[in-house]
């Protein structure tokens, strides 16, 4: 697909393409023209200079220009005069052979007149810095209520650069229903938060070097059935009560599902996606950096706020839809010294992928089985021996009560009262597995399961709702079925 041709481009448009000199797409090309010519979605692209992004967003802009439209309808904003007149030059060059396309180049340190004149011939495509932008839209000499798509170039240079507050204002200046694309050559906290602030449930793809993963990794896969998807997820997390880490799904929908459904179950973890405002990610990602969460259910693009990079697991609810972003979620487990767990839960049909991923990550994936009681109970068992060995008992406090304590339980072996005290520590996992059936990975062979991009919230999880004891709040949330290590600050 890396022919101009397939596109569906204009046929004068591609004649201006032929005489620029191009002859194939470049990956980012092939990755977002078919995209931003067919979607109506906003779109956030890793891509560095060089890589051929202002085509990459200038040939769908100047394909659904409405020539008789005389107002700006494509507002490309970039950090520098330089880029600007680049990209005007540039996008000159393949309109070359369009009729009425007009472009307007508006950047500091040039007459302002000169500028809003090209503006008042009918500019439809306006390339500007924000700073000179901004200027024009407080004299009230653009239009931008037609305006159906925003490029934010160098987004990371455009925030660097200081212009976070004109940014701002020109783009709340913008119509609600515009489509946004940001081209950025990385993912800052900053460049998030203006992808979340601005954009709804973008795309995100990523291409040039190759991201090859950290060797301190262990990269894992469970093949479920999309019906058992959402209890494998569970099991994962019953299995390891001492994880700290992100749960990755692809939808700001999923992300929501997902935690609402974990949450009701009683583990301990919250959602972080584009719907919540400001403040509520902030408080959010306070949290889970404060490690008073475990698990924090993500969308990748909110997940880039997110400065934490020492987590013991990344969970790939779904694997992300571009397999370079496989090394950006992984790459925040496994640093240092320590070693991290990225596992991904797929269907059959995701083999394949997996496959193409180990080429990505230069690395091999182990399948896993998907765990069944006797393992899990195993896990919380050994874990809460784990906690006995490391907890210092205060001897001097415990003594007189411990009189008191015996005295209530004479007659019960030491033996005996070990085993209740274990039993109290694991009985909503003793109770819940008790009747749980094993789950068997699906045959990779059978082609007709659906991929498994959505779980089922109704396996495992509905049980727990339905038992009155584990929804109540007179349990500890941090002690139910789903809960984890079971203390509430675990560093
Ligand atoms: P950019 O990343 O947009 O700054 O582009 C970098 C350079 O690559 C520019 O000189 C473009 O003219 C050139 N370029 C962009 N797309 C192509 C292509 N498909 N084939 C050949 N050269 C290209």
């Amino acid at each position: 697909m890396n022919k101009f041709e397939n596109y569906g481009l204009d046929p004068d448009l591609l004649k201006g393409i032929k005489e620029t000199g191009f002859e194939k797409a470049t990956p980012i090309q092939e990755k977002t023209i078919p995209f931003l010519l067919g979607h109506e979605r906003d779109l956030i692209a890793l891509a560095q200079t060089g890589t051929g992004k202002t085509a990459a967003f200038g040939l769908p802009i100047l394909q659904k220009i409405d020539t008789n439209q005389k107002r700006p309808q494509a507002l490309i904003l970039c950090p520098t005069r330089e880029l600007c007149l680049q990209i005007a030059t540039e996008m000159e060059k393949y309109s070359k052979f369009m009729h009425h396309i007009k472009i307007a180049a508006i950047y500091g340190g040039a007459n302002i007149e000169t500028q809003i004149g090209q503006l008042k011939r009918g500019a439809q495509i306006v390339v500007g810095t924000p700073g000179r932008m901004n200027d024009i839209i407080r004299r009230r000499k653009i239009d931008l209520s037609g305006i159906k798509t925003v490029v934010l170039d160098e987004a990371d240079e455009m925030l660097n650069m200081g212009f976070q507050e004109d940014l701002n204002t020109i783009l709340s200046e913008t119509p609600e229903s515009k489509n946004t694309c940001l081209f950025s050559a990385t993912m800052s906290k900053e460049v998030a938060n203006i992808a979340m602030d601005y954009m709804k449930d973008p795309l995100e793809i990523a291409v040039g070097k190759k991201n090859v993963g950290s060797k301190n990794i262990n990269h894992e896969f469970y093949l479920a059935s999309s019906r058992d998807k959402y209890a494998v997820l569970k099991r994962i997390l019953d299995l390891n009560p001492e994880i700290y880490g992100i749960i990755f799904c692809r939808t700001r929908m999923d992300t929501k599902n997902t935690a609402d459904a974990l949450m009701k179950d009683g583990y301990d973890v919250d959602a972080l996606h584009g719907d919540l405002s400001h403040a509520q990610r902030e408080s959010v990602m306070s949290k889970f950096r404060h490690r008073n969460l475990q698990v924090l259910v993500a969308t990748d693009v909110a997940a880039r706020g997110l400065d934490v990079t020492d987590l013991t697991h990344i969970l790939h609810y779904n694997l992300p839809e571009e397999l370079e972003l496989y090394t950006h979620r992984s790459g925040r487990t496994g640093r240092k010294d320590n070693i991290g767990t990225s596992i991904a839960i797929i269907g059959p049909k995701e083999i394949g992928r997996i496959h193409r991923l180990e080429k990505v990550i230069e690395a091999k994936f182990t399948e896993q089985k998907i765990p069944d009681s006797k393992d899990i109970l195993k896990s919380r068992v050994v874990g809460l021996a784990g906690r006995i060995e490391n907890i210092k008992a205060d001897h001097k406090v415990l003594n007189p009560l411990m009189d008191i304590f015996f005295a209530k339980l004479e007659g019960l072996e030491k033996d005996e009262i070990i085993q209740r005290f274990v039993t109290l520590e694991l009985q909503r996992f003793i109770d819940f597995y008790k009747n749980e059936p094993s789950l068997k990975a699906p045959d990779p062979s059978h082609r007709n399961e659906r991929p498994s991009d959505r779980g089922g919230f109704n396996r495992g999880g509905g049980k727990f709702r339905k038992d009155k004891k584990w929804s109540s709040n007179k349990f500890d949330r941090k002690k139910g079925p789903g809960s984890f290590s079971g203390g509430k600050k675990r560093d």
